[in-house]
């Protein structure tokens, strides 16, 4: 199956795309027309057998890449020096997400739209539901500061292999044997390593199988999510937008400006890469995040894509991407400075300088310790709400329209992973000079 030049894998993003307008177009009538039963029975079922499957293919994926990948490297020191660039990278692409929210929302000031009356309807309607996000919470703000340091190493290999929230982990194990390999002689490594590249062969092949379903795949995803988020009530998801309306605006536009602005110069300036052959390459990763809202799921695709279609070798893609997908969330952290400024606005709560700073750093941990599942964003907006003195509870507020959002910031997040990839890659110097496809 020869895939980058097949037509149907040319074509691929557009038939996405088409199953997505689609679904949106079945979400809201089967919504206006009271078929969300229907929906949850019938349709979403595909989305959520797609969903499993690139889960089910993300931790093999990573295991058997990242150990080809570091058992190809020559030099160790290698390997600190791409882990050393990739982290400071992406922390600073995160800060500077979390400036850009923080100056819209400070500027826009969305909170003084909500009416005092919408106010109290939104929280008491997702009261309940901001009680369950706290106690969530919870467990994250009572670990001390080196925990994660902790929760890297797993004490053991299977629990770690079979939980798809443990990625971190599994990088740790894949980067631990893969310099086992390294150490030991080349003839002995051999067998192993066959074995291993013969694993990672088949995985990136199976993302392709999967990906000939995304459009239906994706035509599920999104009327499930459209019925689940609007009930068979769709005026209420218009009230909420309208209500939320200047926040959600304010979300969007920042999501935007980082991407375009922050990952475009990026790539325009610090790499060879074209921003149409970037935008070509990428276009089913982020229409996969949107319709999945977890940059843990879309991760197979992601570096199919990127090594396929970018040409980011695997000794970086195995690496920086499962990293990125776990620890890098610029969309997640810009949208929780923003959610939280807007909080505390409409509650009426002043916010000074020292606060945004408070905002600035947690917001920065907080989209580290997120984790690459939909909703996860605003479990952790709990912890920079109480950072800074206002009430967690007004999480009720922006409750209604969050998975719009999460879709969004999750398009982000896989977008800045993808970047700083290439920016890697470029720095090492082996950016593969791969021809777009033609669309
Ligand atoms: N859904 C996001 C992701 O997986 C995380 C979040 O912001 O909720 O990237």
């Amino acid at each position: 199956m020869e895939r980058a030049d097949q037509p149907w894998h040319r074509k691929l993003h557009w038939r996405i795309i088409l199953g997505l307008v689609a679904g949106l177009l079945f979400g809201v009538l089967a919504a206006a027309q009271g078929w969300g039963e229907f929906t949850a029975d019938w349709i979403a079922p595909f989305g959520t057998v797609f969903l499993n499957a690139l889960k089910l293919i993300a931790v093999p994926l990573v295991l058997a890449s990242l150990i080809t990948g570091v058992a190809s490297l020559s030099d160790l020191r290698k390997l600190s020096r791409i882990g050393g660039k990739t982290i400071a990278i992406y922390v600073a692409t995160t800060a500077v997400a979390i400036v850009i929210g923080l100056a819209l929302v400070n500027i826009v000031r969305p909170g003084r739209f909500v009416p005092e009356g919408m106010r109290n309807e939104l929280q008491a309607a997702y009261a309940e539901d901001a009680t369950s996000r706290e106690a969530a919470a919870e467990s994250a703000q009572e670990r001390g500061p080196l925990q994660i340091l902790v929760d890297i190493v797993p004490d053991n290999f299977f629990a770690a292999a079979s939980d798809n929230g443990r990625m971190l982990q599994v990088v740790f194990v894949a980067l631990f044997i893969g310099i086992g390999i390294v150490l030991i002689p080349r003839d002995t490594a051999r067998p192993l390593l066959d074995v291993v590249e013969g694993v990672n062969q088949v995985v990136i092949r199976l993302v392709d199988v999967i990906m000939l379903f995304a459009p239906i795949g994706v035509f599920a995803l999104m009327a499930g999510t459209i019925t689940s988020v609007a009930g068979d009530d769709l005026g209420r998801i218009v009230r909420l937008i309208g209500a939320l309306g200047a926040y959600c605006a304010v979300v969007v536009v920042g999501l935007l400006l980082h991407v375009t602005i922050v990952y475009g110069s990026i790539l325009r300036f610090l790499t060879p890469m074209s921003i149409g052959r970037f935008a070509r390459g990428m276009a089913p990763v982020q229409l996969v995040a949107f319709s999945t809202s977890s940059s843990g799921a879309t991760l197979p695709v992601t570096m199919e894509r990127c090594e396929q279609e970018l040409g980011i070798p695997e000794e970086i893609s195995s690496f920086v991407l499962p990293l990125g997908a776990t620890i890098n969330m610029d969309g997640t952290a810009l949208y929780q400075a923003v959610a939280s400024v807007f909080i505390a606005q409409a509650l009426g709560m002043e916010l000074g300088m020292m606060a945004q700073l408070t905002i600035l750093l947690t917001a920065v941990m907080a989209s580290i310790g997120t984790s690459a599942v939909p909703g996860a964003g605003i479990i952790m907006l709990v912890i920079i709400l109480e950072s800074v003195g206002v009430p967690s509870a007004g999480i009720a507020l922006i409750l209604g329209v969050d998975r719009i959002l999460d879709m969004l910031r999750t398009v982000t997040n896989v977008t800045g992973d993808a970047t700083v990839a290439t920016l890697v890659t470029s720095m090492e110097g082996t950016l593969a000079p791969v021809e777009a496809p033609a669309t």
